[in-house]
């Protein structure tokens, strides 16, 4: 990265509300049905009909303004956003513009040191998405899908304060871990229920007033948000070092191609001729409400992770990555209550063999086929020594398999450990007396052999020999 110049970038977050109907209409949100089943007149802006606003999503962008922080308006206003687009029948976006429900929110995030980090939150307010347009499978023509029109969504408007491609992916998790937690959005990413449009400047050390940005275009994956992102502050850099110039516009991620390419100019707000929306009244909430609201907060990523920290006495790192998840740490907690094994032992095998099968596997832990309560077992089988922790890897995979519980696969496969010492003895003396080139290296200094003697003997009992018996018994042996 090229060090004389800033960089500069600031998220729009869009996270579609996770409501059973539409934000103006009855129309179900449901995602997958076939092409314009779920689109009705309202949706579709027909002469004559009137949107009516779905309560529910005041409700979720008022948890979710808590959640950051911020002030939620006891009055917010929607707008129309008039624009020509096939996928827009109606001509015009019903949105919120200069009275939105949530404003001067903020976040910590991990920049790019290590340090915490706070980004404001500019605004978030609530709109309805478009149709879509459809190419693929069509010659000639394109089609218009317009089940997504009038879907909800929260538009998460962050402040010119990121300063990486990194910073970026780490504000945009940590919304992205929100919402989830909040149970407002599910911000399934594959099927665009959280997206984000990237704005990038870059000037340079030491200059006070902003580059002049390019806003880069409905990215739907974290990986997708780095790489864009990078590509453009490279390309924004090499124009300006050759004597160009950065022009305002809207850009496109090809990840196919790993580049961004116009898409159009930019528009001004004045483009869009916002005025207020004189078929629905303005939003009116009080102080009641929203303290109503305020008591329906579940713990949040942040304090659980503190809690975590301080009540499980895990590493910072282990409590960071459990608590991404609401669910990946409600099981950990199930876990770590049901066994006799230290919590940070509980952490490293949910985040290590776990998170590990999961991950192959492409499951959510909701689908894990070891529940906490089986996971809880095998661990009790470590801790009083009946199996090795290496062993409790393969009790684990058979778990995973189907083969039953922690027990009843210690059983079936005889993989109980060995922890009678005359028997350990008796193993120690085959292999010492099996390798007396090795025994006089040993007691000649090479203390590192010891490697190899404890490796014999669980080679000899088939890894079930205690590790910490057989380790004593050979130095004690071995003199
Ligand atoms: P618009 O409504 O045209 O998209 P806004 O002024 O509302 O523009 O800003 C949208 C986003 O762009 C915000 O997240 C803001 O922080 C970011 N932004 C504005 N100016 C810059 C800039 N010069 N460089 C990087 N990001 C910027
Ligand atoms: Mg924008």
């Amino acid at each position: 990265m090229n060090r004389s110049f800033e960089v500069v970038i600031g998220l729009e977050i869009h996270a579609q509300l996770a409501t059973v109907s539409k934000i103006f209409s009855g129309a179900s949100t449901a995602y997958g049905a076939a092409a314009n089943t779920q689109a009705c007149l309202v949706d579709l802006g027909y002469p004559g009909v009137l949107p009516v606003l779905n309560e529910e999503v005041v409700r979720m962008a008022t948890m979710f303004g808590l959640a950051v922080n911020a002030t939620i308006a006891e009055r917010s206003v929607f707008a129309r956003k008039n624009y020509f687009y096939p996928d827009l029948p109606k001509g015009y976006q019903i949105s919120q513009y200069e009275l939105p429900i949530v404003e001067h929110g903020e976040l910590i995030i991990r920049d790019d040191t290590g340090n915490d980090k706070r980004i404001g939150i500019t605004r978030a307010h609530l709109e309805e998405d478009a149709g879509k347009s459809i190419h693929e499978g069509l010659d000639k023509f394109s089609g218009i899908d317009l089940n997504r029109a009038g879907t909800p969504l929260l538009e998460i408007v962050s402040e010119p304060e990121l300063s990486s491609a990194k910073e970026a992916v780490a504000y945009m998790r940590k919304i992205h871990t929100i919402v989830r937690y909040l149970g407002i959005s599910d911000g399934n990413m594959q099927e665009g229920s959280f997206r984000c449009d990237a704005n990038v400047s870059v000037r340079p050390h030491g200059q006070q007033e902003l580059g002049t940005r390019t806003e880069l275009k409905n990215l739907n994956s974290f990986r997708f948000v780095e790489k864009a992102i990078n590509f453009e502050i490279e390309r924004q850099i090499e124009l300006i070092e050759d004597g160009g110039e950065v022009v305002q516009e809207t850009r496109l991620y090809d990840s196919d191609r790993d580049e961004t390419r116009p898409m159009r100019s930019k528009e001004e707000a004045n483009d869009y001729r916002y005025f207020p929306d004189p078929d629905l009244l303005p939003v009116e909430i009080d102080a009641a409400y929203i303290e109503a609201v305020r008591e329906t907060l579940p713990e949040l990523p942040d304090a659980k992770q503190e809690r975590f920290v301080d009540e499980y006495k895990i590493r910072v790192d282990d409590a960071a990555i459990l608590t991404a998840s609401r669910s990946l740490a409600d099981y950990f907690e199930q876990v770590a209550a049901a066994t006799r094994d230290r919590p940070q032992g509980v952490a490293n095998f949910v985040i290590g063999e776990l998170a590990g099968a999961l991950n192959r596997d492409g499951l959510g832990i909701e689908q894990s086929p070891v529940s906490a309560a089986a996971l809880a077992g095998l661990l009790d089988r470590v801790k009083d020594n009946t199996i090795s922790g290496k062993i409790a890897k393969e009790v684990f995979e058979a778990m995973w398999a189907g083969e039953g519980s922690a027990d009843e696969v210690i059983d079936a496969r005889g993989l109980r450990q060995i922890t009678d010492t005359a028997a350990i003895e008796s193993v120690v003396d085959q292999v010492i007396a099996a390798n007396p080139g090795q025994v006089a290296e040993y007691k000649a200094g090479k203390q590192k052999l010891i490697g190899f003697f404890v490796g014999q003997v669980m080679k000899a009992t088939g890894g079930k020999a205690n590790p910490g018996q057989v380790n004593k018994i050979l130095k004690d042996k071995l003199g």
